[in-house]
Protein backbone atom coordinates (compact mmCIF):
# COMPACT_ATOMS: atom_id res chain seq x y z
CA UNK A 1 0.00 0.00 0.00
CA UNK A 2 2.69 2.58 0.97
CA UNK A 3 4.95 1.39 -2.26
CA UNK A 4 4.08 4.85 -3.67
CA UNK A 5 5.28 6.85 -1.09
CA UNK A 6 8.76 8.43 -1.91
CA UNK A 7 10.53 7.53 1.70
CA UNK A 8 13.41 10.23 0.37
CA UNK A 9 10.83 13.03 1.28
CA UNK A 10 10.42 13.63 4.91
CA UNK A 11 6.44 13.51 5.93
CA UNK A 12 5.92 16.53 7.71
CA UNK A 13 2.75 15.89 9.10
CA UNK A 14 1.85 17.32 12.61
CA UNK A 15 2.70 14.88 15.28
CA UNK A 16 0.78 14.54 18.36
CA UNK A 17 1.96 13.56 21.80
CA UNK A 18 -1.35 12.15 22.99
CA UNK A 19 -3.54 9.98 20.72
CA UNK A 20 -6.00 11.76 18.74
CA UNK A 21 -9.29 12.09 20.24
CA UNK A 22 -12.13 11.21 18.23
CA UNK A 23 -13.72 14.93 18.45
CA UNK A 24 -10.62 16.78 16.69
CA UNK A 25 -10.78 14.01 13.79
CA UNK A 26 -14.27 14.75 13.10
CA UNK A 27 -13.05 18.16 13.37
CA UNK A 28 -10.21 18.03 10.73
CA UNK A 29 -11.14 14.92 8.61
CA UNK A 30 -8.36 12.34 8.54
CA UNK A 31 -5.87 15.43 7.56
CA UNK A 32 -3.33 14.33 10.95
CA UNK A 33 -4.36 10.34 10.73
CA UNK A 34 -1.92 9.52 7.60
CA UNK A 35 1.70 9.53 6.87
CA UNK A 36 1.58 11.78 4.03
CA UNK A 37 4.05 15.25 2.78
CA UNK A 38 2.84 18.06 4.45
CA UNK A 39 1.23 20.27 1.32
CA UNK A 40 2.34 24.03 2.76
CA UNK A 41 0.33 25.93 5.04
CA UNK A 42 -1.81 27.42 2.67
CA UNK A 43 -3.47 24.05 1.11
CA UNK A 44 -3.66 22.70 4.72
CA UNK A 45 -5.53 25.41 6.22
CA UNK A 46 -6.98 27.21 3.03
CA UNK A 47 -10.41 27.29 4.69
CA UNK A 48 -8.76 29.88 6.81
CA UNK A 49 -6.81 32.21 4.51
CA UNK A 50 -7.98 34.83 2.33
CA UNK A 51 -7.35 32.52 -0.78
CA UNK A 52 -9.72 31.20 -3.95
CA UNK A 53 -9.27 28.88 -6.20
CA UNK A 54 -7.52 31.58 -8.52
CA UNK A 55 -4.45 32.44 -6.02
CA UNK A 56 -1.60 30.85 -7.70
CA UNK A 57 -0.12 28.82 -4.70
CA UNK A 58 3.79 29.57 -4.22
CA UNK A 59 5.09 26.93 -1.29
CA UNK A 60 7.88 25.63 -0.09
CA UNK A 61 6.38 23.37 2.54
CA UNK A 62 6.44 25.69 5.37
CA UNK A 63 4.29 24.79 8.55
CA UNK A 64 3.99 22.04 10.55
CA UNK A 65 7.15 22.98 12.50
CA UNK A 66 7.20 20.62 15.98
CA UNK A 67 6.28 21.73 19.44
CA UNK A 68 9.06 20.45 21.50
CA UNK A 69 8.18 19.79 25.11
CA UNK A 70 11.03 21.30 26.66
CA UNK A 71 11.31 19.24 30.18
CA UNK A 72 14.67 20.31 31.31
CA UNK A 73 13.15 24.23 30.96
CA UNK A 74 9.65 22.73 33.10
CA UNK A 75 11.66 21.46 35.49
CA UNK A 76 13.90 24.52 36.28
CA UNK A 77 10.64 26.37 36.20
CA UNK A 78 8.45 23.71 38.83
CA UNK A 79 5.02 23.74 39.76
CA UNK A 80 3.76 21.35 37.69
CA UNK A 81 4.21 24.06 34.54
CA UNK A 82 4.55 22.30 31.34
CA UNK A 83 6.85 24.29 28.95
CA UNK A 84 6.81 23.77 25.10
CA UNK A 85 9.14 25.17 22.09
CA UNK A 86 7.39 26.21 18.94
CA UNK A 87 10.34 25.77 17.22
CA UNK A 88 9.38 28.25 13.75
CA UNK A 89 13.74 28.18 12.92
CA UNK A 90 12.52 25.10 11.62
CA UNK A 91 10.93 26.49 8.10
CA UNK A 92 12.07 26.64 5.28
CA UNK A 93 14.53 29.78 5.53
CA UNK A 94 14.78 28.89 8.79
CA UNK A 95 12.02 31.56 10.25
CA UNK A 96 9.06 31.87 10.72
CA UNK A 97 8.65 34.65 8.24
CA UNK A 98 8.08 32.06 6.01
CA UNK A 99 4.60 31.53 7.45
CA UNK A 100 3.70 35.07 6.13
CA UNK A 101 6.16 34.81 2.81
CA UNK A 102 4.00 32.03 1.07
CA UNK A 103 0.88 34.15 1.09
CA UNK A 104 1.87 37.28 0.42
CA UNK A 105 4.08 35.99 -2.34
CA UNK A 106 1.03 34.10 -3.29
CA UNK A 107 -1.33 36.98 -3.57
CA UNK A 108 1.13 39.49 -5.21
CA UNK A 109 1.36 36.95 -8.05
CA UNK A 110 -2.48 36.64 -8.53
CA UNK A 111 -2.43 40.21 -8.81
CA UNK A 112 0.45 39.76 -11.50
CA UNK A 113 2.91 41.85 -9.24
CA UNK A 114 6.19 41.74 -11.50
CA UNK A 115 8.39 43.42 -8.64
CA UNK A 116 8.48 42.90 -4.60
CA UNK A 117 10.68 44.55 -1.79
CA UNK A 118 11.07 44.85 2.01
CA UNK A 119 12.74 46.29 4.58
CA UNK A 120 15.10 43.88 6.71
CA UNK A 121 16.84 42.76 9.47
CA UNK A 122 18.00 39.56 7.43
CA UNK A 123 15.00 37.22 7.80
CA UNK A 124 12.28 38.88 5.93
CA UNK A 125 14.82 38.94 3.02
CA UNK A 126 16.08 35.51 2.72
CA UNK A 127 12.26 34.65 2.86
CA UNK A 128 10.96 37.25 0.31
CA UNK A 129 14.16 36.24 -2.12
CA UNK A 130 13.08 32.67 -1.44
CA UNK A 131 9.49 32.94 -2.54
CA UNK A 132 9.54 35.61 -4.71
CA UNK A 133 12.21 33.97 -6.81
CA UNK A 134 9.99 30.70 -6.63
CA UNK A 135 7.42 32.75 -7.78
CA UNK A 136 9.94 34.57 -11.32
CA UNK A 137 9.15 37.87 -9.85
CA UNK A 138 11.81 40.21 -9.00
CA UNK A 139 12.60 41.43 -5.13
CA UNK A 140 14.50 44.31 -3.64
CA UNK A 141 16.11 44.52 -0.20
CA UNK A 142 16.54 47.19 2.14
CA UNK A 143 18.98 46.18 4.84
CA UNK A 144 20.93 48.21 7.32
CA UNK A 145 24.70 47.71 6.77
CA UNK A 146 26.41 46.03 8.96
CA UNK A 147 23.94 44.68 11.05
CA UNK A 148 22.22 41.90 8.81
CA UNK A 149 24.24 38.45 9.85
CA UNK A 150 26.34 37.21 7.13
CA UNK A 151 24.27 33.70 6.98
CA UNK A 152 21.26 35.63 6.19
CA UNK A 153 23.11 37.85 3.66
CA UNK A 154 23.98 34.94 2.62
CA UNK A 155 20.18 33.52 1.91
CA UNK A 156 19.41 36.70 0.17
CA UNK A 157 22.21 36.34 -2.15
CA UNK A 158 21.60 32.74 -3.32
CA UNK A 159 18.08 32.86 -3.60
CA UNK A 160 18.58 35.87 -6.33
CA UNK A 161 17.37 38.94 -5.19
CA UNK A 162 18.93 42.41 -5.61
CA UNK A 163 20.14 43.44 -2.82
CA UNK A 164 20.60 47.22 -1.55
CA UNK A 165 22.54 48.19 1.95
CA UNK A 166 21.75 51.33 3.40
CA UNK A 167 23.80 54.11 5.83
CA UNK A 168 21.14 53.96 8.48
CA UNK A 169 19.28 51.16 10.80
CA UNK A 170 16.10 49.20 9.90
CA UNK A 171 13.29 51.68 11.26
CA UNK A 172 14.76 53.92 8.12
CA UNK A 173 14.97 51.17 5.40
CA UNK A 174 11.41 50.23 6.05
CA UNK A 175 10.56 54.13 5.85
CA UNK A 176 11.88 54.11 2.64
CA UNK A 177 10.76 50.87 1.25
CA UNK A 178 6.76 52.12 2.09
CA UNK A 179 7.60 55.55 0.78
CA UNK A 180 8.58 53.20 -2.69
CA UNK A 181 5.50 51.12 -2.59
CA UNK A 182 3.24 54.19 -2.27
CA UNK A 183 4.70 55.58 -5.71
CA UNK A 184 5.76 52.80 -8.16
CA UNK A 185 4.37 49.73 -9.29
CA UNK A 186 6.32 47.43 -6.43
CA UNK A 187 4.87 45.38 -4.06
CA UNK A 188 5.45 45.78 -0.41
CA UNK A 189 5.94 42.32 1.69
CA UNK A 190 6.72 43.47 5.07
CA UNK A 191 4.36 42.72 7.76
CA UNK A 192 2.52 45.92 7.17
CA UNK A 193 1.36 43.86 4.34
CA UNK A 194 -1.97 42.25 5.72
CA UNK A 195 -1.43 38.73 3.84
CA UNK A 196 1.81 38.29 5.89
CA UNK A 197 -0.23 37.85 9.50
CA UNK A 198 -2.86 36.10 7.66
CA UNK A 199 -0.30 33.34 6.97
CA UNK A 200 1.74 34.27 10.06
CA UNK A 201 -1.53 32.97 12.50
CA UNK A 202 -1.27 29.47 11.19
CA UNK A 203 1.21 29.09 13.95
CA UNK A 204 -1.04 29.27 16.75
CA UNK A 205 -3.95 26.86 14.70
CA UNK A 206 -0.94 24.21 15.19
CA UNK A 207 0.20 25.01 18.53
CA UNK A 208 -3.51 24.09 18.94
CA UNK A 209 -3.94 20.87 17.31
CA UNK A 210 -1.17 19.40 18.82
CA UNK A 211 -1.82 20.61 22.32
CA UNK A 212 -5.82 19.80 21.49
CA UNK A 213 -6.32 22.88 23.99
CA UNK A 214 -5.59 26.29 24.27
CA UNK A 215 -2.41 27.01 25.76
CA UNK A 216 -1.92 29.60 28.96
CA UNK A 217 0.67 31.25 28.27
CA UNK A 218 2.73 32.44 25.16
CA UNK A 219 5.74 33.79 25.33
CA UNK A 220 7.01 35.77 21.95
CA UNK A 221 9.79 38.41 20.80
CA UNK A 222 8.52 41.44 19.70
CA UNK A 223 10.19 43.51 16.99
CA UNK A 224 7.94 44.73 14.55
CA UNK A 225 5.17 43.36 16.58
CA UNK A 226 3.47 41.41 14.02
CA UNK A 227 4.12 38.00 15.31
CA UNK A 228 2.55 38.31 18.66
CA UNK A 229 -0.41 39.85 16.70
CA UNK A 230 -1.07 37.12 13.88
CA UNK A 231 -0.87 34.22 17.11
CA UNK A 232 -3.31 36.59 18.67
CA UNK A 233 -5.47 36.44 15.58
CA UNK A 234 -4.99 32.52 15.14
CA UNK A 235 -5.84 31.46 19.02
CA UNK A 236 -8.97 33.81 18.72
CA UNK A 237 -9.93 32.65 15.21
CA UNK A 238 -9.43 28.89 16.24
CA UNK A 239 -10.62 28.41 19.15
CA UNK A 240 -14.42 28.58 18.01
CA UNK A 241 -13.72 25.20 17.10
CA UNK A 242 -12.47 24.13 20.32
CA UNK A 243 -15.80 24.97 22.22
CA UNK A 244 -14.14 29.07 23.08
CA UNK A 245 -12.02 28.19 25.42
CA UNK A 246 -10.18 30.75 27.38
CA UNK A 247 -7.72 32.61 25.35
CA UNK A 248 -3.60 32.36 26.30
CA UNK A 249 -1.98 35.50 28.52
CA UNK A 250 0.44 36.82 25.48
CA UNK A 251 4.31 37.84 27.12
CA UNK A 252 5.70 40.22 24.79
CA UNK A 253 9.17 39.98 24.82
CA UNK A 254 11.84 42.75 24.12
CA UNK A 255 15.73 43.64 24.40
CA UNK A 256 16.59 46.18 27.10
CA UNK A 257 17.63 48.43 24.52
CA UNK A 258 15.59 48.25 21.65
CA UNK A 259 12.25 47.91 23.87
CA UNK A 260 9.95 50.56 22.47
CA UNK A 261 7.04 48.49 23.74
CA UNK A 262 7.82 48.64 27.25
CA UNK A 263 9.06 52.16 27.12
CA UNK A 264 5.80 53.05 25.49
CA UNK A 265 7.88 55.47 23.17
CA UNK A 266 10.47 55.39 19.72
CA UNK A 267 13.85 54.47 20.42
CA UNK A 268 15.83 56.30 18.08
CA UNK A 269 19.43 54.00 18.40
CA UNK A 270 18.10 50.28 19.05
CA UNK A 271 20.68 48.12 20.58
CA UNK A 272 21.39 44.33 21.01
CA UNK A 273 22.66 41.37 19.76
CA UNK A 274 19.42 40.01 19.16
CA UNK A 275 19.51 42.07 15.87
CA UNK A 276 15.83 40.20 14.51
CA UNK A 277 14.07 42.28 16.91
CA UNK A 278 16.51 45.43 16.84
CA UNK A 279 13.42 47.83 16.28
CA UNK A 280 12.85 51.32 18.02
CA UNK A 281 9.67 51.81 15.68
CA UNK A 282 7.39 48.70 15.44
CA UNK A 283 5.15 49.29 12.53
CA UNK A 284 2.42 46.81 14.66
CA UNK A 285 2.42 48.84 17.69
CA UNK A 286 -0.90 49.68 17.65
CA UNK A 287 -2.08 46.08 17.40
CA UNK A 288 0.16 44.86 19.75
CA UNK A 289 -0.68 46.92 22.40
CA UNK A 290 -4.38 46.30 21.66
CA UNK A 291 -3.29 42.36 22.42
CA UNK A 292 -1.77 42.71 25.15
CA UNK A 293 -4.38 44.68 26.45
CA UNK A 294 -7.22 42.06 25.26
CA UNK A 295 -4.86 38.73 26.84
CA UNK A 296 -4.13 40.53 30.25
CA UNK A 297 -0.49 39.97 29.06
CA UNK A 298 2.59 41.70 29.39
CA UNK A 299 5.44 43.47 27.22
CA UNK A 300 9.01 43.54 29.27
CA UNK A 301 12.61 43.65 28.49
CA UNK A 302 15.09 41.27 29.06
CA UNK A 303 19.24 42.12 29.20
CA UNK A 304 21.55 40.42 26.27
CA UNK A 305 23.29 38.15 29.20
CA UNK A 306 19.60 37.34 29.82
CA UNK A 307 19.13 36.14 25.97
CA UNK A 308 22.83 34.66 26.08
CA UNK A 309 21.79 32.66 28.92
CA UNK A 310 18.69 31.15 28.03
CA UNK A 311 20.13 30.63 24.65
CA UNK A 312 22.93 28.34 25.94
CA UNK A 313 20.61 26.72 28.16
CA UNK A 314 18.35 25.69 25.26
CA UNK A 315 21.32 23.96 23.33
CA UNK A 316 23.17 22.63 25.89
CA UNK A 317 19.98 21.05 27.97
CA UNK A 318 16.92 20.69 25.12
CA UNK A 319 19.65 20.39 21.80
CA UNK A 320 17.27 23.18 20.66
CA UNK A 321 19.47 25.78 18.49
CA UNK A 322 17.79 29.16 17.95
CA UNK A 323 18.88 32.15 17.29
CA UNK A 324 19.61 34.85 19.72
CA UNK A 325 16.21 36.82 19.49
CA UNK A 326 14.34 33.47 19.42
CA UNK A 327 16.14 32.71 23.13
CA UNK A 328 14.02 35.73 24.72
CA UNK A 329 11.25 33.58 24.92
CA UNK A 330 12.54 31.47 27.83
CA UNK A 331 14.63 34.01 28.88
CA UNK A 332 11.57 36.27 29.55
CA UNK A 333 9.76 33.17 30.58
CA UNK A 334 12.70 32.05 33.08
CA UNK A 335 12.61 35.94 34.54
CA UNK A 336 9.01 35.79 34.57
CA UNK A 337 8.10 32.50 35.91
CA UNK A 338 6.39 34.27 39.62
CA UNK A 339 3.70 35.26 37.44
CA UNK A 340 2.50 31.90 35.76
CA UNK A 341 0.50 30.17 37.83
CA UNK A 342 0.67 26.51 38.85
CA UNK A 343 0.13 23.29 36.48
CA UNK A 344 0.26 25.94 33.48
CA UNK A 345 0.89 25.34 29.80
CA UNK A 346 3.32 27.68 28.58
CA UNK A 347 4.58 27.68 24.39
CA UNK A 348 7.76 29.13 23.70
CA UNK A 349 8.13 30.49 20.09
CA UNK A 350 11.50 30.31 18.82
CA UNK A 351 10.91 32.17 15.55
CA UNK A 352 14.74 31.29 13.91
CA UNK A 353 16.99 28.85 13.42
CA UNK A 354 20.53 29.18 15.77
CA UNK A 355 22.34 29.04 11.95
CA UNK A 356 21.51 32.54 11.24
CA UNK A 357 24.18 33.88 13.49
CA UNK A 358 27.25 31.62 14.00
CA UNK A 359 28.94 34.37 14.71
CA UNK A 360 27.14 34.54 18.06
CA UNK A 361 27.53 30.83 18.79
CA UNK A 362 30.99 30.55 18.16
CA UNK A 363 30.98 33.45 20.83
CA UNK A 364 28.88 32.30 23.19
CA UNK A 365 28.34 28.38 24.43
CA UNK A 366 29.16 26.32 26.94
CA UNK A 367 31.55 23.84 25.03
CA UNK A 368 34.81 23.12 25.83
CA UNK A 369 36.69 23.73 22.57
CA UNK A 370 40.62 21.69 22.75
CA UNK A 371 42.93 23.50 19.78
CA UNK A 372 45.81 22.39 17.60
CA UNK A 373 46.09 19.24 19.84
CA UNK A 374 49.27 16.92 18.34
CA UNK A 375 47.44 14.21 16.46
CA UNK A 376 49.16 11.63 18.85
CA UNK A 377 46.38 8.76 20.92
CA UNK A 378 48.19 9.24 24.24
CA UNK A 379 47.54 13.29 24.24
CA UNK A 380 44.00 12.79 23.30
CA UNK A 381 43.44 10.10 25.10
CA UNK A 382 44.44 12.63 28.12
CA UNK A 383 41.68 14.77 27.00
CA UNK A 384 39.57 12.75 27.42
CA UNK A 385 40.35 12.21 31.00
CA UNK A 386 41.39 8.47 31.24
C1 LIG B 1 11.15 38.91 12.49
C2 LIG B 1 11.66 38.21 13.67
C3 LIG B 1 11.21 38.49 14.96
C4 LIG B 1 10.28 39.60 15.28
O1 LIG B 1 8.97 39.38 14.82
P1 LIG B 1 7.97 40.62 14.69
O2 LIG B 1 6.80 40.08 13.97
O3 LIG B 1 8.69 41.66 13.91
O4 LIG B 1 7.68 41.08 16.08
C5 LIG B 1 11.69 37.71 16.00
N1 LIG B 1 12.60 36.73 15.79
C6 LIG B 1 13.06 36.45 14.57
C7 LIG B 1 14.06 35.36 14.42
C8 LIG B 1 12.61 37.17 13.46
O5 LIG B 1 13.08 36.87 12.25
Amino acid sequence: MDAHIDRRVMPRTIFSPVPISNSLRQHLGNRITSIRQWRGLIEEYHKWLPVSEKTPIITLGEGATPLIPADHISEIIGRDIKVYLKFDGLNPTGSFKDRGMTIAISKAKERGAKTVICASTGNTSASAAAYARRAGIKVFILIPDGYVSQAKLAQALVYGAEVITIKGNFDKALDIVQAAAKTYPVTLVNSLNPYRLQGQKTAAFEVIDVLEKLPDFLCIPVGNAGNISAYWMGFSEYRKAYHGQKLPHMMGFQASLSAPLVFESTVEKPSTLATAIQIGRPVNRDKAVKVKQDSRGIFAMITDAEIIQAYKLLGNTEGVFCEPASAISVAGLLKHRYEVPNGSTVVCVLTGNGLKDPDCAIQNNCAIFHKKLDPDIKEIVNVLGF
